[in-house]
């Protein structure tokens, strides 16, 4: 039984398959077009194990599996990859940060699960901005605000490294129409993103914290 993040009541639930997959054209599918010599497209109906909502499943096999039981088979056992529809932009919530910029962090992912790799990317870039600029890294670049948030030791140096990385990913998505970030480019530039606002927001104001009660301390 396959599961997924169920477009209508939001819960990672098991997708029971309806009947049998039907063919289907794989060069009307846009990701799925260099495939159409060596494989078969099929679209086979799910119903959502927790709220009944259909879903639609699309797949592609290769020609020596060209049945409809041998694809719903290999559907079961997870042996090939679904992409379903209707997609439901899935976010995620940063409790630590603070609301605007938790906001088009959670923009960002739900731009990725959609698959608009380009504008994660670009939204991802510009969280890291606007969380810079909370700590007062407002003069220069975002190169000179990143090499200022370490420098004032709100970031620590291999997260400082990913947060250029974020920053030259969305800047190639921006400037440059030919680079177009793919699901690994945008998984990792919003993994980077956790890193960086974990360490403003997290480590950073834990160990401010931490520090202030230490002198609280020495000072009575
Ligand atoms: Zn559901």
């Amino acid at each position: 039984m396959v599961a997924r993040e169920c477009w209508c009541c939001n819960v990672k639930a098991q997708q029971k398959p309806v009947g049998s997959p039907s063919r289907l054209k794989l060069n009307l599918i846009p990701h799925l077009q260099h495939l159409s010599s060596t494989h078969k497209g099929w679209s086979l109906a799910f119903v959502c194990g927790e709220c009944n909502a259909h879903s639609v499943g699309l797949t592609s096999c290769d020609d020596t599996n060209d049945h409809p039981d041998i694809v719903t088979e290999m559907i079961d056992t997870g042996e090939l990859e679904i992409v379903w529809h209707p997609m439901g932009p899935i976010g995620k919530t940063y409790d630590h940060v603070p609301a605007d910029i938790a906001s088009m962090a959670d923009e960002a992912h739900r731009a990725h699960s959609v698959g608009c790799y380009r504008s994660s990317v670009i939204l991802a870039r510009a969280v890291i901005e606007a969380a810079a600029k909370t700590k007062g890294a407002v003069k220069g670049n975002l190169q000179q605000k990143i090499d200022n948030l370490h420098e004032q030791g709100h970031i620590r140096l291999f997260v400082k490294d990913a947060a250029h990385g974020i920053r030259d990913s969305g800047n190639d998505a921006v400037h440059d129409l030919k680079i177009v970030p793919e699901k690994e480019d945008s998984s990792e530039v919003l993994t980077l993103m956790a890193s960086v606002l974990d360490d403003i927001f997290i480590t950073g104001e834990t160990l401010k914290q931490m520090k202030e009660k230490r002198e609280e301390k020495v000072g009575k």
